[in-house]
C-alpha cells in the first residue's frame, strides 16, 4: 500500500452552493461545503480516493452499516486567519484517534499522513467556506462505514471512509444543569466507551431523554458498575475546580480521550494550576458542592470547548453552583483556546497545522 500520496481523483462541483449560504445564520450541522472527500476499502486496501460534490451515497438495504452500526467518527475544527491562512487544531490527534476507534470496532486503518492527506485535500478546495468571521469555524467530520451488502454478523470486507465539512457560527453553549445518573450507563470496563462509535451515542438518547424531562439538559455518567466515579458530563469530558484545584476523571476504557481536556489540562499545568486527573468520585463531588467548595464545573469537548455546568443534580437535590461569570479558570482557558485556535496567541505548545 503506497502510504506517501493517495492520487486523490479531484470532480469539482459546477454548482457551488457559496453564494446562497447566509453566513449570518450558520446552524450547527447543517450547512454542508460544497466537496467531501470519499475512499473505499476493498480487497485489503484503501482506493478510488477522489474529492467530488457533496451529495448522497448510494447503498444496498442490505448493508452492514444500516444493521449492525460498524462506524465510528471523529470532530475536528478549523478556522482562518485575518489573512486568508487556515488553521488546524491539533488535527494529528484526531487522525491517531481515528485509528484507536477503527481497532475495536474491527475495522481498517488509515494511516496517519493519508488522514492528513485527505484532510488538506478537501480543505484546500473547499478553502472559501472557511469561515473568517471571529468565532466563526470549520466543523470537519470524518467517518467510516461498513459496507458490504450481506445480511450476517461479522467484520465486513469493504468500507468507505468520508470527510465532509459543515461552517459553524461561534457556538455558545448556555451554562446548563445537569443531573448525575445512576442507572443507565454509557460505557462499561470492556465496552466501546473510549472509541467515537457510533452506537455509543445512539445508546445515550434514551437515557438523555429521560434526563431532559426532568429538566436537566445534560447527563453526568457514572460507572456502569456501581455508579460511584463519574465519567463524563453528556458527549464531552467533564472537569471540576474544588478548592483551587482542578479535578477531572483520567481517561480509561469508559471515557473517551478528549483533545480539548488534554489541551484545558496542559494549559493549566503550564499556568501553575493544580490538576489531578484520577478517579473522581459522587461523593467527593456531592461533598465539595454541600460545602461551597466547588466553585467551577464545565464540560469540555470540540464542538463548544467549554460549556458551563450551572447547577449538579444527584438524587432528589439540585446544587447550584457559583455564577458563570466569576468562574476564573474556565472563562479564562475558554478565550484562551479560541484565540490560539484562530491564532491570534502564539503557538507555544505545537498545535497548530496551518494551510
Ligand atoms: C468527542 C467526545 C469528547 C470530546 O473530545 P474532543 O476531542 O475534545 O472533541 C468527549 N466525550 C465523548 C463521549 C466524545 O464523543
Amino acid at each position: 500500500m503506497n502510504t506517501e500520496t493517495l492520487n486523490i481523483i479531484v470532480n469539482k462541483t459546477s454548482n457551488s452552493k457559496l453564494a446562497s449560504i447566509n453566513w449570518d445564520d450558520l446552524p450547527f450541522g447543517r450547512i454542508f461545503s460544497d466537496h467531501m472527500f470519499v475512499m473505499d476499502y476493498k480487497d485489503g486496501k484503501w482506493e478510488n480516493a477522489e474529492i467530488k460534490e457533496f451529495s448522497d451515497l448510494k447503498m444496498s438495504p442490505a448493508t452492514s452499516i444500516l444493521h449492525y452500526g460498524q462506524t465510528f467518527f471523529e470532530g475536528m475544527k478549523a478556522s482562518k486567519t485575518e489573512d486568508g491562512e487556515i488553521l488546524m487544531f491539533r488535527p494529528e490527534e484526531n487522525a491517531k484517534r481515528f485509528n484507536i476507534s477503527a481497532e475495536r470496532m474491527c475495522m481498517p486503518e488509515v494511516p496517519v499522513p493519508m488522514f492528513m492527506e485527505a484532510l488538506k485535500s478537501l480543505l484546500d478546495i473547499d478553502r472559501n467556506w472557511v469561515p473568517q468571521k471571529s468565532g466563526y469555524s470549520l466543523y470537519i467530520r470524518p467517518f467510516m462505514i461498513a459496507m458490504d451488502p450481506y445480511v450476517g454478523i461479522r467484520p465486513s470486507d469493504t468500507y468507505k471512509f468520508i470527510i465532509f465539512t459543515c461552517p459553524v457560527g461561534a457556538y455558545y453553549s448556555e451554562p446548563v444543569k445537569v443531573k448525575i445518573e445512576t442507572h443507565f450507563s454509557r460505557a462499561v470496563e470492556g465496552g466501546t466507551g473510549y472509541a467515537k462509535a457510533g452506537g455509543n451515542y445512539a445508546g445515550s438518547l434514551y437515557p438523555a431523554m429521560k434526563g431532559q424531562e426532568e429538566g436537566f439538559r445534560q447527563l453526568i455518567w457514572t460507572d456502569a458498575k456501581e455508579h460511584k466515579y463519574i465519567e463524563e458530563s453528556g458527549t464531552m469530558n467533564v472537569l471540576f475546580v474544588i478548592d483551587g484545584k482542578i479535578i477531572t476523571p483520567q481517561s480509561s476504557d469508559t471515557i473517551l480521550a478528549g483533545i480539548t481536556r488534554r489541551s484545558v489540562v496542559d494549559i493549566a499545568i503550564e499556568w501553575g494550576y493544580t490538576v489531578e486527573e484520577r478517579r473522581v468520585s459522587v461523593e467527593e463531588i456531592v461533598n465539595a458542592m454541600k460545602e461551597g467548595r466547588m466553585t467551577e464545573a464545565f464540560g469540555a469537548g470540540t464542538a463548544a470547548t467549554i460549556a458551563q455546568i450551572s447547577a449538579i443534580h444527584h438524587e432528589g437535590i439540585t446544587y447550584d453552583l457559583p455564577a458563570v461569570e466569576g468562574r476564573d479558570f474556565s472563562n479564562k482557558v475558554l478565550d484562551y483556546l479560541e484565540q490560539y485556535k484562530s491564532g491570534k496567541v502564539e503557538d507555544k505548545f505545537n498545535w497548530i497545522v496551518r494551510l
